[in-house]
C-alpha cells in the first residue's frame, strides 16, 4: 500500500508491530491479478526471474484414485508467460520494502487503539495510541493490519467469523533438487484437501486444509507436534512423495492455522470508512484460501485506493477518494470470499455430496 500511494506522490508512515519484517506460511500463490498489481508499483520484475509459471497440475482422488490433470500456463500479448507462480513471502515482502526508505516503516509499533481529534479549522486528524504508549496523529489512516485489524474493530466490523476448518502449511527444501519441475499436485479425500506446489528448484510449499478439532491448537506452538499429527492423522492415506514433503519441512516453517473470512454480505452492508479511515486487505476482507486470492487482494486494494486517492489534496478530496474505493472494492471482495469459502466447502464435502456417479 504505501509504495502504491508513493508512487502517486503521497507519502505514508507504516506502523509494524513487529521489530522487522516477519512472515507466516513460508511462501503463497500469486496469481495474474497480483502480478499486474506488482507491474504497476514496478516490483514484479525483481521476481519474476526467481520464481517461474506453474505450467500444469492433477487433482487426486484419494479414496477412488481417480486423477485429473491441466494445463495452466498462458502466453500474453508480448509472448510472456502468464499464470500462477508460488512465491516465498519473504521475497515479496522485501522486494516491496526495499521500494521505500529506511524511514517510511516503523518497526515494533503496535497499534492498539484510535481516537479523533477536532481540529481549529473543523477539520479531524486521528490519534493512533501505539503499544510503547507513543502518539502518532495523521490525516489518513489505512489499516492493513490482517485478520484481527484493529482499525476495522474501531470501525465497527464484526470479528472474522470461522469458517470451520483449519490450514498446516510448511515449506520443505531438497538441497540436491527435488525433481517435481513446474507442477502442482493437489488430492482431495473426505474433509481433507491438501496439495503442495515446487517454488523454485529446490524448495517445495505445501498446505492441508481439513475440518478443525478441539485438540489442534495443543499443536500450534510446537512444530514437532505438526509434522507428527500432519503425518499421522491428516496424510495417513496419502501418496509417500507427499508424507516426504512433509518430512522434509524446516520446522520454522510448519504453522497451523484457523480459516477465517468475514461473511460477505458484512463485506458488502458493513462501515468499512468512516472520514479519512478505512481499511485493506485481510482487513476488510479476510477469507478462506481456497482459491489463493487474499493476498492478490490485498494487491489489488493497493492499486485502486492510491489511483481514487492521487489527486487528492484536501481532507473532503481525501475522504471522497477513499469512499470511491471502497465502492469499486466491496463487490470485488465480496464476490472473492463467497467463491472461496464455496469452492473449500464442495471440494472438502463429504464424499458424494457434490461429485458425479462414475
Ligand atoms: C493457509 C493460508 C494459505 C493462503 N494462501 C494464499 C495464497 O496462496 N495466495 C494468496 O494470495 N493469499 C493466500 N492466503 C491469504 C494471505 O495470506 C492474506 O490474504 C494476506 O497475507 C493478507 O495480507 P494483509 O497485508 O492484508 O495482512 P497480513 O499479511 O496479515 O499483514 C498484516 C500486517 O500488519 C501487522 N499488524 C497486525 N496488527 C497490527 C497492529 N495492531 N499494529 C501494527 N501492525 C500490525 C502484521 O504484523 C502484519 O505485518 C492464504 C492464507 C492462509 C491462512
Amino acid at each position: 500500500m504505501a509504495v502504491a500511494l508513493q508512487r502517486v506522490g503521497k507519502r505514508s508512515l507504516v506502523l509494524e508491530r513487529w521489530h522487522e519484517l516477519r512472515e507466516s506460511g513460508g511462501a503463497l500463490s500469486l496469481f495474474p491479478n497480483a502480478w499486474r498489481a506488482l507491474d504497476a508499483i514496478g516490483v514484479s520484475h525483481k521476481l519474476k526471474p526467481l520464481y517461474h509459471v506453474i505450467q500444469n497440475g492433477d487433482v487426486t482422488n484419494i479414496e477412488t484414485g481417480a486423477k485429473q490433470s491441466q494445463s495452466f500456463a498462458q502466453k500474453q500479448d508480448d509472448g510472456a508467460e502468464k499464470g500462477a507462480r508460488v512465491i516465498h513471502r519473504k521475497a515479496l515482502l522485501q522486494a516491496i520494502a526495499e521500494e521505500l526508505t529506511p524511514e517510511a516503516i516503523r518497526f515494533s509499533s503496535k497499534l492498539v487503539s484510535i481516537k479523533t481529534e477536532q481540529l481549529p479549522d473543523s477539520s479531524t486528524v486521528a490519534v493512533l495510541h501505539l503499544e510503547d504508549r507513543t502518539i502518532i496523529k495523521a490525516k489518513a489512516v489505512i489499516g492493513c493490519d490482517g485478520v484481527h485489524s484493529v482499525v476495522a474493530q474501531w470501525l465497527g466490523l464484526g470479528s472474522p467469523r470461522h469458517s470451520g476448518r483449519s490450514a498446516v502449511r510448511g515449506m520443505a527444501v531438497y538441497t540436491e533438487g527435488h525433481g517435481f519441475g513446474l507442477q502442482s499436485h493437489q488430492f482431495l479425500s473426505e474433509g481433507t484437501r491438501a496439495g503442495f506446489s515446487p517454488i523454485n528448484k529446490t524448495d517445495v510449499y505445501w498446505g492441508v486444509s481439513h475440518y478443525s478439532t478441539a485438540k489442534e491448537h495443543e499443536m500450534w506452538h510446537d512444530p514437532e507436534l505438526i509434522r507428527k499429527a500432519t503425518l499421522e492423522d491428516l496424510l495417513a492415506e496419502f501418496p509417500a512423495e507427499f508424507k516426504e514433503v512433509v518430512r522434509r519441512s524446516e520446522p520454522e516453517s510448519l504453522s497451523w492455522v484457523r480459516l477465517n473470512y468475514r461473511a460477505p454480505w458484512e463485506v458488502l452492508l458493513c462501515r468499512v470508512q468512516r472520514g479519512c479511515i478505512t481499511v485493506a486487505g485481510d482487513a476488510m476482507h479476510p477469507m478462506t484460501p481456497d482459491l489463493g486470492q487474499g493476498g492478490c487482494l490485498a494487491l489489488e486494494d493497493a492499486i485502486v485506493l492510491a489511483r481514487c486517492v492521487a489527486r487528492a489534496g484536501t481532507a473532503k478530496e481525501m475522504e471522497e477518494g477513499m469512499s470511491r474505493y471502497v465502492a469499486e472494492r466491496r463487490w470485488r471482495a465480496a464476490w472473492v470470499v463467497a467463491a472461496s469459502y464455496f469452492s473449500g466447502f464442495v471440494q472438502q464435502a463429504p464424499s458424494g455430496l457434490w461429485t458425479r456417479p462414475a
